[in-house]
């Protein structure tokens, strides 16, 4: 397993799926079981070249969602503490 390329992180990478928020259109949009290198203590993710020109080409002709999803915003009283 490679190391986290994250300049002091301990962490190695392993492989998850992600999901995957990019902007389309100026809205974001989240691409669901992106497979991904993940590292194991900070979150750094990482995703082959393979994976980013197939997530370009869904994103070039994306077609209807699969689904939607709730959004939320960050409470204010969260933030204030
Ligand atoms: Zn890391």
């Amino acid at each position: 397993m490679k190391h986290c390329s994250i300049q002091g992180c301990p962490g190695k990478y392993a492989r998850a799926e992600i999901n995957h928020l990019v902007n389309l259109a100026g809205k974001p949009v989240i691409i669901e079981n992106v497979p991904a290198d993940v590292c194991q203590v900070c979150g750094d993710t990482l995703l082959d070249i393979e994976t980013v020109e197939a997530i370009d080409r869904l994103l070039a002709n994306p077609g209807p969602p699969a689904h939607t999803i709730p959004a939320y915003s960050m409470p204010e009283k969260a933030l204030a503490a």
